[in-house]
């Protein structure tokens, strides 16, 4: 299969690469550090408007195509994950409101969410529960002119720092998607979480106490909060996805420089060793077919079709083939693969984040094999 990139898609490649690897790269240890771009190299980042590819002009976007974010994501994390995460965290906010939203939702919060001016967020995930919106404890209550919230929420990123996000809380028997306003009464942020991949994230609980959103912040009809979280999940497994792809882009860089230059006896160890030819050859063949997957997912999301399944395998697919690339890394690296001062430590590190984010690994493994259990035999769709 050939990836072909449109015009604007090759552009969005172009500026970005040299965006990770001139300006971020070279300062990644402070970025991923500070969780933040420096002054000057982030007023340019939020210039260059990478979110603005998915989304209408209407709202500050460009028209253009998912695979466009989807580059730039990939691109961006070959040099740190933190810009990338700032724009995955508002595309999380601003897609559901993009598709589900009604017209007073979209101008109010789309604008300031894609030119990075608000920040956004995501809360489902609760102290019992991240996989089963069954069992989700936070509940609306009907009150006049709108809806009364109370809970709890773990493990949000961003809520100690939003401005606002889309919340998911229990209406009766249904789940409704609100937006919820960080500096309004009842909006309260608790603990903050330090993740071993992640340090410098905003991460942590939230509680909502007599937290009222007006009918007019529901995003979608009451009860559709479950549609809208599967289908904004399914869409956000394939911006993550590229995340990690990148990740392992770099690992195969790191491996082959070291490998050139490393010597035994004399000699480079890439030169030298069949092992360590044979673990660069895996490696390449794990990112090949993970880009081929990613871009293959990406066109059917731009071409409206469904991705409930694909997204799910990309999911499982990535997160095991990326640490399995690292790992590979690590090992050419012999001790210094552990070693604090080397980037690819820092890799692994990140990297096994993606088992768990955005679901579990074992719930993409049910989404997929329903897929196929109950069908005669497999057969690749077009
Ligand atoms: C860095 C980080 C950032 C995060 N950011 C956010 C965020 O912004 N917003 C948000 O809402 N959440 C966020 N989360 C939470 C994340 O989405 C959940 O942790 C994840 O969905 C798993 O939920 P859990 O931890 O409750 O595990 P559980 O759901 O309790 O699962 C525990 C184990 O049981 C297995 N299991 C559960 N149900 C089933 C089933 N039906 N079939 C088979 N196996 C099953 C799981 O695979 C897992 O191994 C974040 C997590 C991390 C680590």
């Amino acid at each position: 299969m050939e990836i072909k990139f449109t015009f604007e898609e090759k552009e969005i490649q172009k500026v970005v690469r040299r965006f990770a690897r001139e300006d971020i790269l070279p300062i990644r240890k402070e970025v991923d550090r500070q969780g933040d771009l420096p002054e000057g190299i982030k007023e340019r980042f939020i210039e260059m408007g990478f979110l603005r590819s998915p989304f209408p002009e209407a709202y500050g976007g460009v028209d253009g195509t998912f695979t466009g974010l989807v580059i730039a994501l990939k691109e961006l994390s070959y040099g740190s994950m933190i810009p990338a995460w700032m724009l995955f965290e508002n595309f999380m906010l601003a897609y559901p409101l993009l598709r589900y939203g009604s017209e007073f939702l979209k101008d109010t919060y789309l604008p300031g969410l894609i030119s990075l001016e608000t920040i956004g967020a995501l809360a489902f995930t609760e102290a019992d529960t991240g996989s089963d919106p069954t069992q989700l404890k936070t509940v609306a209550e009907r009150v006049k002119g709108g809806w009364l919230i109370n809970g709890s929420k773990r493990f949000i990123t961003n809520s100690g720092i939003c401005n606002h996000m889309i919340l998911f809380a229990r209406t009766g028997n249904d789940v409704t998607a609100f937006v919820v306003q960080s500096d309004k009464e009842g909006y309260k942020p608790g603990k903050r979480e330090t993740f071993i991949h992640s340090a410098a994230f905003d991460n942590g609980d939230l509680y909502l106490e007599d937290y009222f959103a007006p009918d007019d912040h529901v995003i979608g009809e009451v009860g559709q909060g479950f549609e809208i979280l599967l289908q904004t999940e399914a869409v956000g497994k394939i911006a993550f996805s590229a995340f990690f792809i990148g990740l392992a882009e770099r690992a195969l860089d790191l491996a082959v420089q070291y490998a050139n230059t490393r010597t035994h006896r004399g000699k480079p160890i890439g030169g030298k060793f069949q092992m360590t030819q044979w673990k660069i050859a895996r490696m390449m063949v794990r990112i090949e077919a993970m880009n081929a997957y990613l871009f293959h997912v990406c066109a059917r999301v731009d071409g409206g079709k469904e991705i409930f399944t694909e997204a799910a395998l990309l999911k499982l697919m990535v997160a095991e083939e990326v640490k399995a690339v690292i790992l590979d890394a690590m090992e050419i690296h012999g001790a210094y693969g552990l070693s604090q001062e080397y980037e690819v430590a820092d890799l692994y590190r990140t990297a096994i984040g993606a088992q768990v984010i955005m679901g579990s690994l074992d719930i993409q493994r049910v989404i997929i094999a329903r897929g196929i259990l109950g069908k005669a035999h497999y057969s690749h769709h077009s």
